[in-house]
């Protein structure tokens, strides 16, 4: 006999939970809600899509209410889940368009509601044109946006990923794109200096203007009521569109009892179970056990989203070898021909999380300078000064070839918590074509640990 099991929110986390439940079993009767008109959208497309290089934004979707029906679901899109009574085991869901209530009773609840991005509270938010990026509504008026000629300049606010991808793409339609962050540095939370110091002169040598150490003040318009200009602490500049990228907040205002981190996620355990009994967690609502820190951390992304419903969904269906026991946040960002990857955390995390580590920086040819071709990669690797364990690691591979991919192994390293010397024997391959006999995640490795004869002076 199955369970009746209640979903709030069904995109990257609720779609991969309600597809993982029912492909392992149709016993359920499984009810799922989400105040959208869509799922699965890939956010991740809407720079690709603005600038032209994915020309069907529709296609960033994966799945649809017909595919989650089919798999036996009852799906009520534009329904906003307003309140949940856990002592009951009740959800209250309202139709968007009729105010029509309903009331349905629950012996499990998958809490997949997300996160939204966050908001300024500044002079002038209102005016036209100023927007956040998330949605697929959103993906439309950005797109439009860039192709319209009135359009001539672009301000983006927030310099981590989805604020440089966006400020490349405007640059490539030939809009004239201000990049603003508060912090000295671009994508801070996941790249130190090494890394950060080569993409910032890329994007300035690019042509787009890069305000960095800037704080939001507010917004000019004109007479019509469209934004004109963005006013930070470091001067005005000119903005007929502004995307304000500077995070999400997990919106997890319904379980006000559950366990949370300071920014409102939701501690969860390795099997997505929060602190209220029946009630699981998943995606960017969620606070998952970083593996570095051992503690729980809030780590936005759709990896995660998608691995967290498998988890629960399992789970459910009494598949208990399947569990998340930590997240190390991996994450990759190709930007201004910089193909970055991260894993863990940078060394200025780690310092901040109060950790003893120290780090090595390794910068070579990706393969033997006899070959006809080579290409420059950059490795840093960040662990503990005493016991040596991988607490972090960032690729920059500057060519053709994308050597991000390295960061899987690593990231897996730093889940197992495993030492440089344990990871200096790891068996990697050797082929002129692809790397040199020390690869170069090898060579770091072993110049971590003192050995530096490798490169060619
Ligand atoms: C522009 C952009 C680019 C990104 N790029 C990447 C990338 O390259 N790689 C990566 O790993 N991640 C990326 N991410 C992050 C990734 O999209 C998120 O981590 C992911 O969307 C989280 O999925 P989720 O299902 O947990 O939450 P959400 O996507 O936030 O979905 C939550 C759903 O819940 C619904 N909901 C909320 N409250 C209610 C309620 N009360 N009642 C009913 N429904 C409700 C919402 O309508 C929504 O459909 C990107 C995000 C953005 C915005």
């Amino acid at each position: 006999m199955g369970n009746k099991i209640v979903v709030v929110g069904i995109n990257h986390a609720g779609t991969s939970a309600i597809r993982t439940l029912l492909s392992q079993s149709k016993d359920h009767e499984l009810v799922a809600f989400d105040r959208n008109d869509n799922i699965s959208f890939l956010g991740c497309g809407i720079a690709l899509s603005v600038s032209g290089v994915v020309e069907t934004v529709k296609d960033l979707f994966y799945s649809d209410c017909n595919e989650l029906e089919s798999l036996g679901a009852e799906v009520h899109m534009s329904t906003e889940v307003v309140k949940i009574d856990i002592d009951k085991k009740e959800v209250t869901a309202r139709e968007l368009t009729t105010g029509i209530e309903r009331v349905v009773g629950y012996d499990k609840l998958i809490y997949a509601a997300g996160s939204w991005p966050i908001d300024f509270n500044v002079e002038n938010k209102d005016l036209e044109n100023i927007y956040v990026c998330k949605l697929f509504q959103h993906a439309v008026t950005l797109i439009e946006k860039a192709n319209e000629p009135e359009i001539e300049s672009v301000a983006v606010v927030g310099a981590g990923y989805i604020g440089i991808e966006l400020a490349e793409a405007y640059h490539l339609k030939g809009k004239k794109v201000t990049l603003i962050d508060l912090q000295d540095r671009v994508v801070p939370a996941y790249f130190d200096t090494e890394f950060t110091d080569r993409l910032q002169s890329d994007i300035k040598k690019a042509g787009v203007e890069l305000v960095l150490g800037a704080r939001l003040t507010g917004y000019v318009g004109d007479e019509d009521g469209n934004v004109k200009q963005i006013v930070t602490d470091r001067g005005s500049f000119d903005a007929d569109l502004v995307i304000q990228c500077v995070g999400f907040r997990p919106n997890t205002e319904l379980l006000p009892t559950a366990e949370k981190l300071k920014n409102g996620s939701i501690k969860v355990d390795s099997t997505m179970q929060t602190s209220i009994p029946d009630v699981y967690a998943i995606g960017d609502s969620a606070a998952m056990i970083h593996a570095v820190t051992g503690t729980h951390r809030h780590v936005a992304l759709a990896t995660n989203a998608v691995k967290g419903g498998v988890v629960v969904a399992s789970q459910i269906n009494g598949v208990d070898a399947v569990r998340l026991e930590n997240v190390s946040g991996t994450n990759a960002i190709c930007v201004f021909d910089n193909k970055l990857a991260s894993t863990g955390l940078s060394e200025t995390a780690a310092k901040d999380a109060g950790l003893n580590v120290v780090s090595s920086y390794y910068l070579d040819n990706d393969r033997p300078e006899f070959m006809n071709a080579t290409e420059e990669v950059g490795v840093k690797l960040v662990f503990e000064r005493d016991s040596l364990r991988l607490v972090g690691a960032q690729i920059g591979s500057y060519g053709e070839t994308s050597h991000t991919e390295c960061i899987f192994y690593l990231s897996l390293a730093i889940q197992k918590k495993m030492t440089l010397t344990e990871l200096a024997m790891t068996d990697v391959y050797f082929l002129p074509h692809f790397n040199k006999p020390f690869n170069f995640i090898i060579s770091a490795i072993l110049q971590a640990l003192g050995l530096n004869y490798m490169k060619k002076a």
